[in-house]
């Protein structure tokens, strides 16, 4: 794996870079000069870091405010980097919030693109109390100086994630991120086509995802889906299953089916993954045209509909590449 020797540091805000302000922290601009400064601090560091160049995507955010506009932008900073300033990495400083659904949706925005990006964000701002913030930034340039493989990861307290399966775990220790062990389940794509490629235009999409749980009404997917809604992720019971019994509930989710959206099943298990055929149950609501996203987390699984249906490609098209591992997604 080549080590990364001149990389872009793209700035989005998050908790990293946060003043303190009377309602609470915010986020703020300015992060580059700490930086330098924090650095030219650490000369053992010289080393071991590699060259980088900064860009701040405005205004920085609490990325409790992210959406899918953002994860555009990103990308396209990172694109722009990557091929107009010959950037060998990325770091991207993102607050954790959302970080790994970032993580999950760049993973598909940026299938193809040939240099490693990681994403890194912190539990305590910079220059506070036992703060995480420079650990985690440097720790993530150092590992890209030593050499990542290309494709999205995450770096949280010392661990290099799988993009897209990590997820955010806690909110009182340092070490928020993890990725579960979930059981492969879907066959990998034997190559990516152009039309998923990092350099396809892509567009917002209308999703919703909606966790199954006891005493679901129909009205209330139907509600859900009268919106415009153009892919539903739907979180299934254990290894798929759902109220199948309710005959009124399965007509809602066919005939949003037969109206083009486009209806994808995750396991709410944090170890799970779907199988409809175990149980009667899961078999029958899959008749409804569910398609089954394995392993994959909430957010690897948001971020490739997100991806899919973003290039304009139809319910059928989306339907038969979510089904399949395009980049390590859907498991061990
Ligand atoms: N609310 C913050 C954010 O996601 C939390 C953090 O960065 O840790 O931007």
């Amino acid at each position: 794996m080549p080590a990364s020797r001149n990389i872009l540091v793209l700035y989005t805000g998050g908790t990293i870079g946060m003043q303190q302000s009377a309602e609470g922290l915010m986020p703020a601009s300015g992060f580059a000069s700490r930086l330098r400064e924090q650095q030219d601090q650490q000369p053992q560091l010289q080393l071991q870091l590699p060259d980088w160049q900064f860009r701040e995507l405005l205004p920085p955010i609490d990325s409790a405010n992210m959406n899918q506009a953002n994860w555009l932008a990103i990308a396209e900073a990172i694109r722009a980097g990557v091929e107009q300033d010959g950037c060998d990495g990325v770091l991207v400083l993102h607050g954790t919030d959302t970080l790994a659904y970032s993580a999950a949706a760049l993973s598909f925005l940026l299938l193809g693109l040939d240099v490693p990006v990681l994403l890194t964000g912190a539990m305590l701002p910079a220059g506070a109390p036992g703060s995480d913030a420079w650990s985690n930034l440097f720790g993530a340039m150092q590992t890209l100086h030593t050499g990542v493989e290309p494709g999205v990861h995450l770096y949280f307290s010392g661990q290099l994630m799988h993009g897209a399966r990590a997820s955010k775990r806690g909110t009182a220790t340092l070490d928020a991120f993890a990725v579960q062990p979930r059981q492969r389940h879907g066959q990998r794509a034997p190559n990516i086509p152009a039309a998923l490629d990092y350099r396809q235009p892509r567009r917002p999409v209308s999703l919703a995802v909606l966790p199954l749980y006891p005493g679901i009404q129909a009205a209330q997917v139907r509600a859900m889906l009268t919106s415009d809604v153009q892919g539903l992720l739907l979180e299934c019971y254990g290894s798929g299953t759902g109220p199948a019994d309710d005959a009124e509930l399965l007509a809602a989710l066919k005939q949003a089916h037969e109206r083009g959206v486009v209806l994808a099943a995750i396991s709410q298990c944090p170890q799970g993954h779907v199988e409809f055929g175990i149980y009667a149950a899961g078999s029958k609501l899959a008749t409804t045209g569910l398609v089954s996203g394995g392993g994959m987390t909430r957010e690897a699984a948001l971020g490739k509909l997100f991806s899919l249906l973003g290039t304009g490609l139809s319910q059928k098209e989306v339907e038969h590449w979510f089904a399949l591992d395009l980049c390590g997604e859907r498991a061990d």
